[in-house]
């Protein structure tokens, strides 16, 4: 998670209201922006529209290599780490197999942002859909 100023033009608001969110009328440390309230949800947009939590996902490619290392010990062209937002992909393998690879971890990536079960099957079944792998 990240968290990202997605209306810089709020912030002369702030400014202009001593430092508080200019939602409120309530100045106290709770209202300070960035606010409390904002601090403590897990996702979206702050009150004024100012900040905005954002899910980011980061893909390591590591270059030069056949295969990555699951968490498991399983050896395979790409793994996705549950809970860490994070793709590990091979690179020295053919191009084809690359991007079905992290096609088929994005979607590892949704299942696990939208707190599913992993499901193999439609990791594949999306990977397929964008990708055709050559025989
Ligand atoms: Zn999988």
């Amino acid at each position: 998670m990240k968290i990202v100023e997605v209306d810089k033009s709020i912030r002369e608001l702030v400014v202009a209201n001593d430092g508080y969110c200019p939602c409120t009328i309530v100045k106290n440390e709770d209202t300070k922006c960035m606010c409390k309230e904002f601090k403590e949800q897990t996702s979206g947009l702050c009150h004024c529209g100012r900040f905005e939590k954002v899910e980011e996902l980061t893909i390591h490619v590591m270059h030069g290599y056949d295969t990555v290392q699951a968490p498991t010990g399983e050896d395979c062209f790409g793994c996705y780490i549950s809970g860490k937002h994070e793709i590990y992909v091979a690179d020295n393998i053919p191009a084809d197999q690359f991007f079905y690879t992290i096609a088929h971890e994005y979607m590892h990536y949704l299942q696990d942002i939208e707190g599913r079960e992993f499901n193999e099957k439609e990791a594949d079944d999306f990977a397929q859909s964008v990708f055709t792998l050559k025989e």
